[in-house]
């Protein structure tokens, strides 16, 4: 082999993967098809159930360093301020969730500082170009190269060349008439604290929100046609009516076309599809890259200990579905920046297989304070660990989720999932106060 796992594609979804399986120390390629990096925003809202994926794999502070919560939405005629509001009004930090409301942080801020965390540089210039398996492994095109690894992760968007070349369906609907005009622009004669909008009707409409850590707005706008400079400038000229208001630059254009697809399969053998190339959905409420990143999380361990493989499909399928619902919903309904709830902050996502009151297997651990410290410092790393504590020990999977509560359902885990326990941990913990 040349390598345990080749990860196609350098997005959130395989940066995520690749970060997750250096700190297990499992032999990894991460290849990009791209001369370089991405340089557009594209997604600019992170969710918290990200931030607690981020500070698991130890990069939570660079991240919150470089983004912003709570910008108030402002609705404009002119220069008259309609509304202003805060879509996550009343969200703030409590012990079980330190991470309340979505952070405002372009994409490419969060690849870069995911990059930045791997041990080795991704390969980029390097696109796929076939692959074949058999019962030990794929065998890959990298350019011109062959490269044979036991594992192959398509992270490559929704494009996705691994899963047309694998023949999985891509089952759903191409929106024609919903299409955005998108891009990253410098513009002159506003305020970098609010992001600002304009326009009566849906067809006019426009937004400028800044993008933390840049002296960038994101544009959106209605509209159709070719995205260009003058397009855009005579958009913000005509949508705000105002002459101080100028457009000077753009460093990213695109015009985007809202698809609203999934696979049918997650897996076939040993290639597995992640992120974009498994789902892809409306931008409404800022679930793509999130939804990619905790694909990327769910595989890892797996793929890690080379256990439970199955379960990544069973487990990440319904999410999808569930995503390409609630997305459709929010773009439907006419408010797509209203007040957000813990579905679209992705923390009460719980794989549970059973109903019951309380903490149950397949939930999301919550954050605490104990006498050794925050619940999730003690679960940082990649094993599993029992948290011991005095009225009864809870099994938390390497992703934050709960394996198993009690003793005997514990050990019931460890004898059906022999690998889990070889990557495991204790610690005897009280809670604090
Ligand atoms: C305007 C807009 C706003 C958005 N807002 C949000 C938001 O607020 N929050 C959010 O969560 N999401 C948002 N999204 C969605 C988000 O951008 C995507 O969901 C995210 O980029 C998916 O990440 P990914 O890693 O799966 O795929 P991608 O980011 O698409 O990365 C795929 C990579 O694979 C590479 N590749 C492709 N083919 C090959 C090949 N054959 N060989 C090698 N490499 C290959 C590509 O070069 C690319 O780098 C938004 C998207 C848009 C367009």
């Amino acid at each position: 082999m040349d390598t345990q796992v080749l990860i196609i594609g350098a997005g959130p979804t395989g940066l995520t993967l690749a970060l997750d399986l250096s700190r297990r120390g499992v032999p990894f390629r991460i290849v990009d098809a791209s001369a370089a990096p991405f340089a557009g925003s594209r997604g600019k809202g992170l969710q918290p159930r990200s931030m607690e994926v981020f500070h698991d794999l130890g990069v939570i502070e660079p991240i919150l360093a470089s983004g912003r919560f709570h910008m108030k939405m402002r609705v404009y005629n002119g220069r008259e301020v309609l509304r202003e509001w805060d879509v996550h009004e009343g969200r703030h930090p409590t012990t079980d969730r330190p991470y309340a409301s979505t952070m405002l942080i372009p994409q490419f801020r969060v690849e870069q500082i995911l990059r930045d965390a791997l041990p080795q540089p991704v390969e980029y210039g390097m696109p796929l170009t076939s692959f074949v398996q058999d019962d030990n492994g794929v065998t890959a095109v990298i350019g011109s190269e062959p490269v044979r690894a036991k594992y192959l992760v398509g992270c490559d968007g929704g494009k996705s060349f691994v899963r047309k070349h694998l023949g999985v369906q891509f089952v759903g609907e191409t929106h024609e008439d919903k299409q955005m005009l998108v891009g990253d622009v410098r513009v002159s004669g506003l305020d970098r604290e609010h992001w600002h909008s304009w326009g009566g009707g849906i067809d006019k409409w426009l937004a400028l929100c800044p993008l933390p850590g840049t002296d960038l707005f994101q544009f959106q706008s209605t509209g159709e046609g070719e995205p260009s400079f003058e397009l855009y400038r005579r958009i913000v000229r005509e949508r705000t009516g105002l002459d101080d208001v100028v457009l000077h630059d753009a460093t990213w254009m695109s015009l985007y076309r809202t698809n609203i697809r999934m696979v049918d399969r997650f897996r076939v053998g040993r290639v597995f599809l992640a992120g974009d190339a498994a789902h892809v959905h409306s931008p409404a409420g800022a679930q793509g890259m999130n939804t990619g990143i905790q694909d990327a999380y769910n595989l890892g361990w797996k793929l890690g200990m080379e256990t439970l493989l199955d379960t990544y499909e069973a487990e990440r399928k319904p999410v999808a579905e569930w995503l390409l619902g609630m997305t459709t919903r929010i773009m439907t309904s006419g408010k797509p920046f209203e007040q957000r709830d813990d579905e679209t902050l992705q923390l009460s996502l719980s794989y549970r297989t059973s109903d019951g009151p309380g903490l149950q297997p397949g939930d999301r651990m919550p954050d605490g304070h104990t006498d050794q410290g925050r619940v999730f410092d003690l679960l940082r790393g990649p094993d599993f660990v029992t948290l011991d504590f005095p009225d009864g020990p809870v099994l938390v999977r390497p992703d934050g989720y709960v394996a198993a509560i009690g003793r005997s359902a514990i050990d019931a885990y460890f004898g059906a999932n022999p690998v889990t326990q070889l990557h495991h941990r204790r610690v005897a913990a009280r809670s604090a106060a």
